[in-house]
C-alpha cells in the first residue's frame, strides 16, 4: 500500500524502477513524492545480479542461488541499516532457507551447524546487552553467518568488518567529523567483511 495515504498500490506500480519512472517520481494514488532512493537501491540490486553473472564464478545451481539470495538480502539489509538504523528479522528468514540447499547437508551436520548458531546468537546476545556494542540485528546476522558458513568465517567476517570501521571511523576523526555518539550502523561493515571472506 501507499505509505502516504494508504491505498492499494497495482502490480505495475511496483515494477522496479520502471514504476518509479512511469509516475514521475510520485505516488499515482495522492502524488506523494517517493523516496528516490528506493529506486536506486532496485538498481543497485539489479546491477549486483548482472556483476555476479558477470564475474563467471564456477558455480553449480545450488551455490549460485545461496550466494544470490545472501547478496540481495545483505544489501537491502545494509541499505536499511545505513538509513534508518533499523532492520526488519523478517528478512533474514531467507537466509536460514538457504541452509537446506546447501550441498551434502545432512542431520548430523545441522545438529552441529544449529549448536554453533544458538551459541553465537547466546555469546553475542549477552555481548550487545552488557556492551551495547553490537545491535540485535547484527547479532542474529552473525549467528546466521556461521550458521551457514561456519566458526572460522564468522571470525574473519568480525576482522574485516571492524578493521574497516575502524578505518571509516578514523578517517573522519582526522577530518574533525567524529561523533561518537551518533548511532553507527554495522551491518554494511559486516556485508563488506562477508564478501571479502568469500573472495580471498
Ligand atoms: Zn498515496
Amino acid at each position: 500500500m501507499c505509505d502516504t495515504c494508504g491505498q492499494t498500490l497495482a502490480w505495475f506500480d511496483l515494477v522496479p524502477i520502471l514504476g518509479f519512472l512511469k509516475n514521475g517520481g510520485r505516488a499515482r494514488c495522492c502524488q506523494a513524492p517517493i523516496d528516490p532512493g528506493l529506486p536506486l537501491a532496485e538498481l543497485l540490486s539489479g546491477l549486483g545480479l548482472c556483476a555476479l553473472v558477470q564475474a563467471n564464478l564456477p558455480l553449480t545451481w545450488p551455490d549460485s542461488i545461496i550466494l544470490a539470495t545472501w547478496f540481495l538480502i545483505l544489501l537491502g539489509l545494509s541499505l536499511l541499516d545505513h538509513c534508518y538504523q533499523f532492520i526488519y528479522p523478517v528478512l533474514l528468514l531467507p537466509l536460514v532457507a538457504t541452509y537446506w540447499l546447501t550441498p551434502g547437508v545432512d542431520l548430523a551436520e545441522f545438529g552441529q551447524d544449529a549448536l554453533l548458531a544458538l551459541g553465537l546468537l547466546l555469546g553475542l546476545g549477552i555481548f550487545a546487552k552488557v556492551t551495547r556494542g553490537l545491535g540485535g540485528g547484527d547479532v542474529y546476522l552473525l549467528s546466521l553467518v556461521g550458521f551457514q558458513f561456519g566458526l572460522a568465517i564468522v571470525l574473519w567476517t568480525l576482522i574485516f568488518s571492524c578493521g574497516l570501521c575502524l578505518l571509516v571511523c578514523l578517517t573522519h576523526y582526522l577530518r574533525g567529523r567524529f561523533d561518537p555518539q551518533a548511532p553507527l550502523a554495522f551491518i554494511p561493515y559486516l556485508t563488506i567483511g562477508l564478501v571479502l571472506t568469500q573472495i580471498g
